[in-house]
């Protein structure tokens, strides 16, 4: 039977007794000797096997899939707590490069990670987090063929962060840009917003409900392919991510210069998260996702692209929120369910810091 006594949560994760010396990163194991040796073949060569990265030179060397464009996006990590419910900071690194990646229509191949730990973090967390990335780079069918490790003194870094470099090759056939909205285009979402903003307030244990609400955290590439399957003539593609829908959609009418109009009663929110936000005072329009997509594309192609969408497994709940129009440009307006109208701004400053 196991002692209840001796468990400890440490970053979010359950551990089943108190941790050894030995069993914790250390500084040597920053040093580039042979304890960095020993992480690297221990750690992150069994998870992450693949030729490119078990050559174990200074850089990976890797094949060009095919002539055209590539596609490049970089991201740091620094989520806490470093598990929450529906994932873990390996599951965000993956999936956020992955994601930036499918939002300019790249199909995602290769991964870099760079992890920065802190002296004193059980070697138990970083394997749960290697295995995590392992499981979301297979889902994405891409290959993490480079990384480094730096270990800095206990105190100086919370736990782990970590920063990842993706690069995607982007068909011919694709122009999708925030700057390509165009007036007359219909908005799509992939499903309820403000998953993973609460989930990962829920593990900070700030609020005062129990609630089984997990983080969306997923890798969108399918989702986008299956969509550009359907129909290749997708303007925009977005993660609204830190920020939330709100912010994404600001972004977007600005690099379009044009306006976007959302109906309030079309835009899906869990009533878990709803009644989170109510209680906080957050609106769920501002809530990160880390497995949702918005999508301009032209009326006459929308229903096809839904019913594509609604056909992969992370788009079920696909639907129309709005559309773009010219004027006033810049502006994202909703109309409400009461049947007035209401600007909707950019997030000013930090709602919820350490989410991503
Ligand atoms: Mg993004």
């Amino acid at each position: 039977m196991e002692d209840e006594q001796e468990k400890v949560v440490i970053h979010g994760l359950v551990c089943p007794r108190p941790l050894t010396h030995y069993e914790t990163v250390l500084l040597g194991h920053g040093s580039g000797g042979k304890m960095t040796r020993d992480l690297i073949e221990g750690t992150f060569y069994p998870p992450f096997e693949n030729p490119a990265l078990m050559r174990g030179d200074d850089a990976a060397v890797v094949a060009q899939p095919e002539p055209g464009r590539l596609a490049i996006s970089t991201d740091s990590h620094i989520v806490s707590p470093l598990f929450f419910p529906g994932g873990d900071i390996g599951h965000l690194a993956v999936c956020g490069t992955v994601n930036d990646l499918a939002m300019v229509g790249a199909r995602p191949l290769w991964i870099t990670a760079s992890f920065i730990l802190e002296e004193g973090l059980p070697l138990v967390i970083l394997e749960h987090v290697t295995a995590s990335m392992k499981e979301a780079a297979g889902e994405a069918g891409v290959d993490i063929i480079a990384g480094d490790t730096k270990v800095a003194e206990r105190g100086k870094a919370d736990g782990m962060f970590i920063s990842t470099t993706g690069v995607g090759w982007v068909p011919s056939d694709r122009a999708v840009s925030g700057a390509n909205a165009q007036p007359g285009d219909v908005v799509l979402l992939s499903g309820p917003i403000g998953d993973h903003g609460i989930a990962v307030l829920a593990a900070r244990g700030e609020l005062a409900f129990e609630t089984a609400l997990e983080s969306d955290i997923a890798p969108l590439n399918d989702l986008v392919e299956k969509m550009f399957d359907s129909c290749s003539s997708i303007h925009v593609l977005r993660d609204p991510t830190r920020g939330g829908l709100a912010t994404a959609l600001n972004e977007i009418a600005c690099q379009s210069g044009v306006a976007i109009q959302l109906d309030e009663e079309k835009i899906p929110v869990r009533p878990s998260v709803a009644a989170a936000c109510e209680l906080l005072g957050f609106d769920p329009l501002y809530v990160a996702n880390e497995g949702k997509l918005v999508a301009m594309v032209p009326a006459e192609d929308a229903e096809t692209i839904l019913q594509a969408m609604r056909s992969a497994p992370y788009g079920e709940e696909a639907c129309r929120i709005g559309e773009v129009e010219a004027e006033p440009s810049g502006k994202v307006l909703m109309r409400t369910a009461i049947g007035g109208t209401r600007v909707v701004d950019m997030l000013s400053g930090e709602m919820l810091p350490r989410i991503c």
